[in-house]
């Protein structure tokens, strides 16, 4: 069984499907983010700055088992997914969330 990443956008820091705007994050100015979902990030920050990619594929393994959607924790299609989305390839480059909130802001402005 392969996972999939939802079709359209989703959250760049826990993978779930972007489908409402209520769902987005917000930046500083509260400005709805199209990269992040408010679970993860709201008013220009992470809610959980310290949390690990670790720490998320567990969540996101444990999240899937709960509803059903895999028999098995195929933990290394989860690690593929979730170490490839935004927030945790530059936690690998070691850029600072200052970084990345600029980023974010950038991207509004296109
Ligand atoms: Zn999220």
């Amino acid at each position: 069984m392969k996972l999939k990443l939802p079709i359209g956008a989703f959250c760049q820091s826990c993978a779930s499907a972007l489908r409402r705007t209520e769902d987005l994050g917000t930046n500083k100015q509260g400005k709805r983010v199209h990269n992040y979902c408010r679970c993860c990030y709201r008013d220009g920050r992470f809610v959980e700055p310290n949390l690990t990619t670790e720490d998320m594929i567990l969540r996101v393994t444990t999240e899937l088992r709960l509803a059903g959607m895999i028999e098995m924790v195929v933990v290394n299609e989860v690690t593929a997914l979730i170490s490839n989305l935004d927030r945790w390839r530059s936690s690998r480059s070691e850029k600072s969330t200052q970084d990345l909130d600029i980023r974010i802001e950038a991207r509004d402005h296109r």
